[in-house]
């Protein structure tokens, strides 16, 4: 690994202050799961390495009428906190499906987001929840909605100098079920081939749908957000019904072929996870 110089700001104003001067100079390094990867690799080759491990104004779970997810939360501590669990499942959920207990403990919901990876599991259970993305350089912060975050594989809207500082996700209404599902080969700690997160919410009295999202993962350049989900409002959706949602879903897909598989077969399970996401979550929602 090249040597470079280790910043460890302990504001958010200090690091995005370093960013700045630094330039293209300065890499951010959040838990390191896979920028210390990249570094030893020479994936990247910076003069700088700055840890926003001290930002501790970036730590932690906040509850502020929604949930603000500080960009330093670990994916653990979203799996495992209780107010999640409760009001926030889905997100636990898929926090709960990322890689192994080692991993989720360093890796954090900003790096998560950050990262802009295709084959990850929070990014699309957020832009499921209708996550917005606070981002802090040094003329100040802008919040920008996850569906509008992302421009390509490992590319956002991050300008330089700009850092992923925390995550507000707004509360679900009552009678809303999340699902999440991940398919992956090998091990479950693998990266997903394919996956869906569903958040519905019904009308208790009629049974009908009265929202229902639906966002695909690894099934393309970004999250895939299907606007085929919008067949399902109106009624109480049939099984026939979630079958039909998930094959037009699968079809606005865009999976491209990797070692995970080829495009035609990830399209086959992406139409299947979305088709178990969604009827899991209408479940949910009913009980
Ligand atoms: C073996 C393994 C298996 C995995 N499997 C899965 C899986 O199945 N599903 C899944 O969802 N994830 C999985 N992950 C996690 C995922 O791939 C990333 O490693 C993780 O989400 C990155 O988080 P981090 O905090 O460690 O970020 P880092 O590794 O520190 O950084 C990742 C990138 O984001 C940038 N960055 C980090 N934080 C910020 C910030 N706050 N603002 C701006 N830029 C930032 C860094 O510069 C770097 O480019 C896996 C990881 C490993 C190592």
């Amino acid at each position: 690994m090249r040597p470079f110089e280790y910043i460890r700001p302990a504001s958010v104003t200090e690091a995005v202050g370093v960013l700045s001067e630094r330039g293209d100079d300065a890499f951010v390094l959040g838990g390191g799961s896979a920028a210390v990867v990249m570094l030893r690799l020479g994936v990247v080759r910076p003069e700088c390495v700055v840890d926003l491990g001290g930002v501790e104004e970036m730590r932690g779970l906040r509850w502020n009428g929604g949930l603000h997810i500080g960009a330093l939360a670990s994916i653990r501590s979203l799996e495992l906190d209780e107010g999640v669990r409760a009001a926030y499942p889905l997100l636990a959920e898929a926090a709960s499906q990322v890689a192994n207990v080692r991993v989720r403990n360093v890796a954090t919901v900003g790096g998560a987001v950050a990262y802009g990876e295709p084959q990850t599991d929070t990014p699309t259970a957020l832009t499921a929840s209708g996550a917005v993305v606070r981002i802090t350089g040094v003329s100040g912060e802008r919040s920008v909605p996850i569906d509008g975050f992302y421009v390509g594989p490992y590319e956002t809207v991050l300008e330089q100098g700009e850092i992923v500082s925390g995550i507000d996700v707004p509360e679900p209404p009552p009678h809303t079920g999340g699902c999440h599902i991940k398919f992956t080969v090998g091990s479950p700690e693998n990266k997903p081939v394919a996956n869906a997160s569903a958040l519905v919410t019904v009308d208790p009295s009629s049974g009908a749908c009265v929202a229902a999202r639906v966002v695909m993962g690894a099934a393309g350049p970004v999250p895939v957000v299907a606007n085929a989900a919008d067949a399902l409002l109106g009624g109480e959706p049939s099984p026939e019904r979630i079958k039909d949602v998930a094959e037009a879903a699968a079809a606005e897909a865009d999976p491209m072929e990797d070692l995970r598989g080829p495009e035609w077969y990830k399209r086959r399970i992406l139409r299947i996870v979305v088709e178990r996401a969604l009827t899991c979550a209408l479940q949910r929602a009913r009980t």
